[in-house]
């Protein structure tokens, strides 16, 4: 019944635990928010997920079947998509480009295998009609808003035809207008069945669009709740691991 299950992951850094048995359930067709205090460990879970870091023990099972997930071009195949913390595109190539050309190497950059540009034009069109957005398939990257460059992550994603996307604070450098498209795309994955993690320190943001909470504390797992069973003060409490008190009564 879970589209995503991560099953006792561990992950150690020299002199940090970062991950210590972490689970975490993602049903399909909802937002799935993961929630914890700076260094909780979040980013890293997401990144053993995607095949950034190579987790020291835990089991990745997608429709109930364990696969292993070697590299992050590895992780696209298998049909989960990042949209990243820190942007990682290629500012001087075009939104088509960076749509259809997977991930990208920082360094030496190879020549374009992409033969047919117009037919890649034609497709990122369609991708990017397809999320919404309405703009010049052949910009360059760079010249595009913090938002418009997620849209583009979020079109490679859905034209991907990934079955877990996961955002990490994608919101961070997004206006209010951006962030309601944002959701937009996101409740039409979650109409398509999608599963979706969503990193967010924002308390408004997470009434809004989750479905269920996942607390992490200090590489640990706390708990997961349905999001509409939890106060804002409750999250928190799980988060800093106590019941907050008035300071000022
Ligand atoms: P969060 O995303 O919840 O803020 P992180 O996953 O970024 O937390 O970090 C969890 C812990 O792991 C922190 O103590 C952080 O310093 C450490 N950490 C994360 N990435 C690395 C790394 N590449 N090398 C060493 N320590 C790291
Ligand atoms: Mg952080
Ligand atoms: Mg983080």
């Amino acid at each position: 019944e879970y589209k995503l299950e991560l099953k006792g992951i561990c992950k150690s850094f020299p002199g940090v635990k970062a991950l210590d048995n972490v689970q975490l359930s993602v049903r399909p067709g909802t937002v799935h928010a993961l929630m914890g205090e700076n260094g909780a460990g979040k980013s890293t879970l997401m990144k053993c997920l995607f095949g950034i870091y190579k987790m020291d023990a835990g089991e990745i099972y997608l429709d109930g079947e364990k696969i292993e997930v070697k590299d992050p071009d590895d992780a696209m195949s298998k049909g989960i998509a990042m949209v990243h913390q820190e942007l990682q595109p290629v500012l001087a190539r075009s939104v088509g480009e960076n749509l259809f050309l997977g991930r990208f190497p920082t360094k030496n950059y190879g020549p374009l295998k992409v033969i047919d540009h117009k037919k890649m034009y034609e497709d990122t069109k369609m991708w990017l009609d397809e999320v919404g957005m309405d703009f010049d398939p052949k910009a360059q990257l760079g010249s595009l808003s913090i938002g418009q460059m997620q849209s583009v992550e979020i079109a490679k994603a859905v034209s991907h035809q990934a079955k877990v996307v996961i955002f990490d604070e994608p919101t961070s450098s997004l206006s209010d207008k951006e962030v309601d498209a944002l959701f937009r795309i996101m409740n039409d994955l979650r109409d398509k069945g999608v599963a979706m993690i969503y990193i967010s320190h924002k308390m408004d943001e997470i009434k809004r669009i989750a479905d269920d909470i996942t607390v992490m504390r200090d590489g640990g797992y706390v708990g997961t709740w349905p999001a509409a069973e939890m106060t804002t003060e409750q999250i928190i409490a799980k988060m800093v691991g106590r019941e907050l008190t008035n300071v000022y009564p």
